[in-house]
């Protein structure tokens, strides 16, 4: 009954707050399902704190601040808990909700009355996607999962590329070998075609002069998406066989009626989502481009414009999405990149400057728990990895803080690097907090680590799911300084984790984290030392660009005893002979893998899919193998027991997400399938295969991939081509941007949306020399013509990526 009287409470709409209605209408629907769907509650938990930190970035208010920051800890663990729990938990934040509604109704009557006597209240950068005109609550969903929540974020999300429409040729004109586009009806499609695994798809079409046939690879939805009679702008490269006129695997749109955004122009195409159109977004940005123009603020100061001949900011906005021509966006991509270089490499040389002039407590070698730490491994260290702690003994002994990046081959073993580190510093008696990207490796680390460190020193896991009165009792221990080493997720960086004598903060897997996060949780301590590793081997001109402020040691070397390594690319159709080699290294006793993609924006899709492999496998091909499947989904403590079982040689086969992509460390498995291998990126292909590196015995890596595009062909010829993950990061870099290579895009903070690092190493190269320049005068940025610059930095260094916490 009372749950009914809740399912009312929420029925009545407060149209200025969509986030709340949409926190309202998300609970109302856990209450309908009573809880007791342990699914779809942690995507219940995740989708409330995203809303949350959605929330908390745009309310400055510190009561309401704080009651978000309740509601975020109510809700932590949600999923793990029990329905009763669970209910309990969402009264909670009814309550929550209710007096938030209460107080915001409160201050916008008052603001209300204020605002008779100004004007109309104007757009503004920051206003949320979801209040806008044009935008519906479905609509706004789907552009939250490509990350867009304000109008700021809609106009920097720009094209993937763009598509020249300024000449829309006739078939009868066109020109054999050149790109160009036409206008045609569909008349018919072709039977598919299979050949060489390849399903190949032909369409014909004609318009008033000609016929030209499009055909596409290994796309056969296309058919469903092109009905015959319909018109479609088809571009790309005109080809001749025999008297027919051919473009292959062309760009392709369906043309509805006239829209001037698409017609003889060049016409912006950007990376969507299920639920967004081309077109629906063309028009959005075009209507908030033009509207907004007036307030986008330039923040680069005139006298660098004009020497460095870079556009106003607004007309580069402009130029992005919709240029007049090609070299105008040229123009606009450079003034965006410089711009966001300037930004970074302020912000890294103004933070060097600062930690140079800090003080740290210095932490020396006392002979205590160090040398017999390294005395007692069960291997030989590398040259590589004695040379990497003698730079960190080195520089955790100076009355600075460290600052170091430690990075390498995948595999190398940076972690032992790492606990050499951690022994120096529990020597003399100060915290230690390790903080791992993911909950699993998290687990996994704790693991390892108390298996390597002495009896006497004490260690705790803290992760988003340790239950709340454990977590409790951590704390505390934590405060009263009885706990040495504190390993953990983000759980680390909230509030309420205090550390009282925090000495050394070690961030494994960089890559996951924005470069503020590795400032924020250096906030728990008075300048301790830090120490960065990350998962991927870093370019040199990257690492200088991202982590200008540290110092940098590398792992080139693995192991000695580490075996070869045979990766392989096949088709599909070879899939069954894979499995049955796959089938006969386990019946020696091997282990293995079998991994297959994440699929973008959709968990549930994802759990479909690895649950399909799964049981497809086992009824097939392995049926005699134990096999256990695991995901992202699934709640951490489980997911630790099957990687244990697996550790344990209990299990001959895992079936997984790229959930085991970092981390992950069983010796014995030495054999991993990779299905739609063409669906993961380079460094997260060579991420993957690190997975079966990991011991004496050799190893196989079978990518099984039909690949379709160019870029996918590429990555999986140098994939199979070479072992060095220095070369591969810098094949990745070229191929794709920096933000995705870093893997931040996906997580929407990426530091870098346009410039790439190492296509625009001449860029980077001007925005040093001014930043340099600039503060070499001012090193403080006191001078009134830096203000504006000191604003932005101030800004820049604030801005904590809530949404990733
Ligand atoms: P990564 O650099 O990818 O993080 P890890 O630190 O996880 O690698 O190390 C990979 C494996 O190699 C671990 O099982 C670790 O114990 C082992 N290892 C580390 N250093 C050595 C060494 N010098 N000789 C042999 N094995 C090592
Ligand atoms: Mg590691």
């Amino acid at each position: 009954m009372q749950d009914l009287e809740q399912l009312v409470f929420f029925l009545y709409p407060v149209p200025e707050h969509n986030t709340i209605q949409e926190i309202k209408k998300l609970i109302a629907e856990e209450i309908k399902s009573s809880y007791l769907n342990k699914l779809s509650s942690g995507k219940f938990s995740d989708q409330i704190f995203n809303l949350l930190y959605f929330l908390r970035e745009r309310v400055n208010d510190p009561d309401t601040l704080e009651r978000i920051d309740f509601m975020v800890r109510v809700t932590r663990g949600y999923s793990d808990k029990t329905p009763p729990l669970r209910k309990k938990i969402v009264k909670d934040l009814i309550v929550q909700i209710k007096n938030y509604e209460v107080e915001k109704q409160k201050t916008t009557n008052t603001t209300k009355k204020e605002k008779t006597i100004t004007i109309e209240p104007a757009i503004t950068l920051k206003d949320p996607l979801s209040n806008i005109k044009g935008v519906g609550p479905y609509k706004a969903k789907a552009l939250s999962r490509i990350n867009l929540y304000s109008i700021e974020d809609l106009l920097y999300f720009f094209p993937r590329y763009y598509i020249d429409r300024t000449h829309i040729k006739e078939v009868r004109t066109l020109e054999v070998g050149k790109d160009q586009t036409v206008s045609a009806v569909l008349i018919n499609w072709e039977r598919n075609i299979e050949k060489r695994g390849l399903n190949i798809i032909k369409g014909l079409f004609k318009d008033g002069s000609g016929y030209i046939y499009g055909v596409w690879f290994n796309q056969p939805y296309i058919k469903k998406s092109i009905p015959v009679n319909s018109t479609v702008l088809l571009s790309g490269k005109v080809e001749r066989f025999g008297s027919q006129l051919q473009i292959t695997s062309p760009e392709w749109e369906l043309m509805g009626e006239e829209e001037p955004l698409e017609h003889g122009r060049i016409v912006p195409v950007y990376g969507l989502t299920s639920g967004l159109s081309q077109r629906f977004l063309r028009n959005l940005t075009h209507k908030y481009l033009s509207l907004t123009e007036k307030k986008i603020e330039d923040y680069l100061p005139d006298n660098q414009k004009e020497r460095l001949q870079l556009i106003n900011l607004s007309q580069a906005l402009k130029d992005m999405h919709f240029p007049v021509n090609l070299v105008d966006q040229k123009q606009a991509r450079f003034r965006l990149a410089f711009e966001e270089l300037f930004r970074l490499q302020l912000k890294i040389m103004f933070r060097k400057e600062e930690i140079k002039t800090s003080s740290a407590l210095p932490l020396n070698t006392t002979g205590l728990l160090f040398r017999p730490f390294l005395n007692n491994l069960p291997f030989t260290l590398t040259i590589d990895q004695l040379k990497c702690i003698e730079d960190i003994k080195i520089d955790l002994a100076k009355p600075v803080p460290m600052n170091r990046l430690l990075h390498g081959e995948v595999g190398s073993g940076k972690t032992v690097v790492a606990l050499a580190a951690t022994m120096i510093a529990i020597e003399n008696c100060v915290q230690v907090a390790f903080m791992a990207p993911t909950e699993v490796l998290a687990l996994q680390h704790y693991e390892v680590i108390r298996e390597l460190l002495p009896e006497s020193i004490s260690c705790s896991l803290l992760i988003g799911s340790t239950p709340a009165k454990e977590r409790r009792i951590i704390l505390e221990n934590l405060l009263s300084g009885s706990i040495s080493l504190l390993i953990g997720t983000h759980a680390l960086i909230q509030e309420d984790v205090e550390f009282p004598k925090l000495g050394l903060v070690i961030i494994d897997e960089q890559h996951r984290f924005g470069v503020t996060q590795r400032w924020k949780i250096k906030t728990k301590g008075e300048n301790p030392h830090l120490l960065i590793i990350s998962a991927t081997p870093i370019p040199r001109t990257l690492a200088l660009t991202l982590y200008g402020d540290l110092e940098i040691s590398s792992l080139k070397s693995l192991p000695l005893d580490r075996g070869k390594i045979i990766t392989i690319w096949v088709g599909t159709e070879s899939r069954n002979k894979v499995y049955g080699f796959l089938r006969e290294q386990v019946k020696r006793g091997r282990q293995a893998f079998v991994v297959c993609p994440t699929i973008e924006d959709s968990p549930q899709m994802e759990v479909k899919a690895v649950t399909s492999l799964f049981e497809n496998l086992k009824e097939g091909t392995l049926s005699d193998l134990r096999l256990t499947m695991i995901h992202g989904r699934m709640p951490t403590r489980q997911v630790g027991k099957i990687m244990e079982d697996f550790k344990k040689g209990d299990i001959d086969v895992l079936v997984s997400t790229s959930i085991i992509e970092v981390g992950v460390d069983v010796k014995n498995a030495t054999f991993l399938v990779v299905e739609d291998a063409q669906r993961f990126g380079l460094s997260q292909l060579h991420q993957l295969r690190g997975r079966v590196r990991r011991s004496i015995n050799d190893a196989y890596c079978f990518l099984i991939s039909d690949p379709s595009s160019e870029d996918a062909i590429k990555r999986l010829k140098v994939i199979s081509s070479t072992l060095d993950g220095f070369l591969i990061a810098e094949e990745d870099l070229k191929i794709r941007g920096s933000g995705e290579f870093l893997g931040l895009k996906q997580h929407g903070i990426s530091e870098l949306k346009i410039a790439n690092p190492i296509q625009d190493l001449h860029i980077l190269e001007i925005a040093k020399k001014e930043v340099t320049d600039i503060l070499k005068k001012d090193p403080n940025l006191v001078y009134e013509e830096n203000r504006i610059l000191k604003k932005l930095l101030l800004e820049d260094m604030e801005k904590i990526d809530l949404a990733r916490i």
